[in-house]
């Protein structure tokens, strides 16, 4: 049997979610995704009017097949954790069984299990500021979003997991080196994913068998990047010094995530895999 992939962060074309799921549907996995509830509307409007179909096209000529795209809101675990407001609201109202253990629990109705798990989803409110600018609630609303999300996601999802199963999530090197311009606690967030990724190895690999591990992508103008608004620049940075002078394809990181979702992976867990044509390893630039 084929591998089935659940790939939560998916809501177009763009960003490094679509891409690891063509890569994935290349190598022959079945795609469900989950895509933030306020992006459903228009990213199933826009599947079903065939706005994607050129993107779908895989390296045989065949077309990405997406079996169900499920809402979700990666920030609420169950509903109970929901605020009324967020309930009242339209474009929450319209869909149902979008908090994490929800879209698990209809996930395993559906299917039954996966065999991998991606996390491809970030947020920051206050991204744009400094973080010596930060509010409280800034802070941990990017870390809630862009960190504890995969805690959630690993906890509901993993029993659904076959042994041998693997998750990858995505990173970003403003974890361990500045990069002006990635606020709001961002930065933050991404050291806490790339610690949870070892400690979660540890203790989803003994309880489940699966592995745990994390890529620290380049520069993509995906778009969570423009709204940060130094994506260009950062592309441009890393054109003229990273050992690999090239622009980084979303489908280099996607083959790279298919690789270590792979058998071929079977012995990589709890690790932080770059692939960012070599520039986590400059010192300088030149
Ligand atoms: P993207 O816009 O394609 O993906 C981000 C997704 O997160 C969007 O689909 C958005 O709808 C979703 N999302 C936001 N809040 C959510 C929530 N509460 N619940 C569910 N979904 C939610 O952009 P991307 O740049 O491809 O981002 C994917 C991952 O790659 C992120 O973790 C990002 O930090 C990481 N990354 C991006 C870059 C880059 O330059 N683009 C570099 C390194 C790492």
């Amino acid at each position: 049997r084929g591998k089935r992939a659940f790939i939560a962060g998916v809501a177009d074309d763009n960003g490094y979610g679509w891409a690891i799921a063509k890569s994935l549907a290349a190598a022959g996995a079945e795609i469900l995704l989950g895509t933030w509830v306020p992006a459903l509307n228009i990213f199933e409007t826009s599947l079903r009017r065939g706005k994607f179909d050129e993107s779908r096209v895989l390296p045989d000529g065949s077309l990405m097949e997406i079996k169900k795209v499920y809402p979700l809101d990666a920030v609420y675990d169950t509903p109970e954790d929901v605020p009324e407001d967020v309930k009242a609201n339209k474009r929450y109202a319209g869909s149902s069984n979008w908090t994490v253990k929800e879209v698990a629990e209809s996930v395993k109705q559906d299917f039954g299990t996966i065999d991998i798990l991606v996390h491809s989803l970030a947020n920051g409110p206050e991204v744009t500021k400094p973080l010596l600018e930060t509010s409280r609630y800034g802070y941990l609303a990017a870390v809630s979003a862009s960190s504890y999300s995969f805690i959630s996601l690993l906890k509901y999802f993993a029993p659904l997991m076959n042994p041998g199963g693997a998750t990858i999530s995505l990173t970003y090197i403003a974890s361990e080196s500045i990069i002006p311009g990635y606020g709001g606690g961002m930065s933050s967030a991404k050291a806490a994913l790339e610690s949870d990724t070892r400690v979660l190895a540890f203790e989803a690999g003994r309880k489940h068998r699966i592995r745990v591990n994390t890529i620290s992508a380049g520069p993509l103008r995906s778009r969570a990047a423009k709204a940060i608004g130094f994506i260009d620049m950062m592309i441009d940075y890393s054109l003229e010094n990273a050992p690999l002078q090239k622009e980084l394809s979303a489908e280099e990181v996607g083959n790279a995530a298919a690789f270590l979702a792979s058998p071929l992976a079977s012995a990589i867990t709890g690790a932080v895999v770059y692939v960012d044509n070599g520039l986590n390893a400059m010192g300088v630039g030149v």
